[in-house]
């Protein structure tokens, strides 16, 4: 297969990336560098299967050459980067998923859309399940990001029904691994920089909030696998064990072995209080179920944050497509 990547230069992209080159596909990876790294393709670099065009997908998409499949995941990720980029993570969403599709339906392509369990907002169901429709205050401060990608759903869905286009949504819950940019805002990025730095440990709110982590080559192979399948979706994606994000700190403190101090800071607007998987349709359709745990997800990560030394991303780029849009970033 020829697989373009939107956001490929991002942390769950890159390892995307990885993953279908190591098997012999081919990788065409786009990303507008906004908050990805080309430290992170470094290995796929490599690969003469690899092709990385610079482009802001929001502003139009085209490569050239066959397109087997398309997976869409360029948009803002982490709270931080989407409250900061309100209207860029809105167009991610609307303008970007609707090139994104357009170039999947120009070339009979496979689209898969990296959709979100934000969707679910402050769930009242729990665990969730794809059938629950979700509780989300369309004028706060999230919204930019899980209306974006509600819409981009139902955008997908649209181009499936009305249009033909073979599509597939997945619902990724929170994912953590190397190549999670240390300034991501983040919880397991923030905590475990944080320990290693001999910073205190900051817990939003009461720190009973729950969450539930799955470590990131779990989440590259079901990726994968609803890119080969012909499922529609929406099927989730994540690791059910869940922890409160103060279990997490306990974690994190015992297993990089530095008593940081733990600082409660204020909880954010609409943060939601739990959030955990149901993934019986997942196993059910694709064969994917999780099997790193968090301790072991956890010791990798905190060994990548100890020993990586840190790659300035000053190589010359191949091609340059469209450019970012000028809108503000706040803050
Ligand atoms: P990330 O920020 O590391 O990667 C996103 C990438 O998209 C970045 O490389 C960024 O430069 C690129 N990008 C953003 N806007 C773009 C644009 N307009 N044009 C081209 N490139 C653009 O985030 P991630 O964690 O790798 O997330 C990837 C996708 O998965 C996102 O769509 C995110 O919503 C979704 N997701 C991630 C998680 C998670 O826990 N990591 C959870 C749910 C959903
Ligand atoms: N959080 C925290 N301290 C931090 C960063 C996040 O306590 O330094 C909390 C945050 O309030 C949320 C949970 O950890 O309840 C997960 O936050 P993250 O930003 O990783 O992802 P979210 O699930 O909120 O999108």
């Amino acid at each position: 297969m020829r697989v373009l990547i939107t956001g490929g230069a991002g942390f769950l992209g890159s390892h995307l990336c990885d993953a279908l080159l190591r098997r012999g596909d081919a990788v065409v990876c786009v990303d507008d560098l906004s908050m990805g790294r080309l430290e992170n393709l470094r290995q796929a670099r490599r690969n003469p299967a690899f092709r990385f065009i610079q482009c802001d997908v929001t502003r139009g998409l085209d490569v050239p050459g066959p397109v087997d499949a398309v997976a869409h995941l360029a948009s803002p990720a982490s709270p931080p980067d989407y409250l900061r980029r309100p209207l860029q993570t809105l167009a991610a969403g609307s303008r970007g998923t609707e090139h994104a599709l357009a170039l999947a339906r120009r070339h009979g392509a496979r689209f898969l859309l990296a959709s979100t369990s934000e969707v679910y907002g402050s769930p009242e169901v729990h665990p969730q399940t794809e059938d629950y429709w979700g509780h989300v205050n369309p004028v706060g401060p999230r919204s930019v990001y899980d209306e974006s990608k509600r819409f981009a759903e139902a955008l997908t869905t649209a181009h499936r029904t009305a249009l033909g286009v073979d599509t597939g949504i997945v619902r990724i819950f929170n994912t953590y691994g190397p190549r999670m940019r240390e300034d991501d805002g983040r919880v397991v990025s923030n905590f475990i920089t944080q320990a290693l730095g001999g910073d205190a440990i900051t817990v939003y709110g009461s720190g009973e909030q729950t969450r539930s982590f799955c470590y990131v080559d779990d989440l590259a192979r079901g990726l994968v696998a609803m890119l080969d399948s012909d499922e529609p979706g929406p099927v989730n994606l994540g690791n059910p064990a869940e922890f409160t994000v103060t279990e997490l700190a306990g974690l994190v403190r015992r297993m990089t072995g530095v008593e940081a101090p733990v600082h409660y800071r204020e909880l954010p607007q609409d943060d939601p209080p739990r959030r955990r998987p149901a993934i019986d349709r997942a196993v059910r359709t694709l064969g994917w179920r999780p099997v790193v745990d968090l301790a072991e997800g956890l010791r990798h990560t905190i060994d990548w944050f100890a020993t990586r030394s840190g790659d300035p991303a000053t190589e010359p780029l191949a091609e340059v497509g469209a450019r970012s849009a000028d809108l503000p970033v706040v803050g």
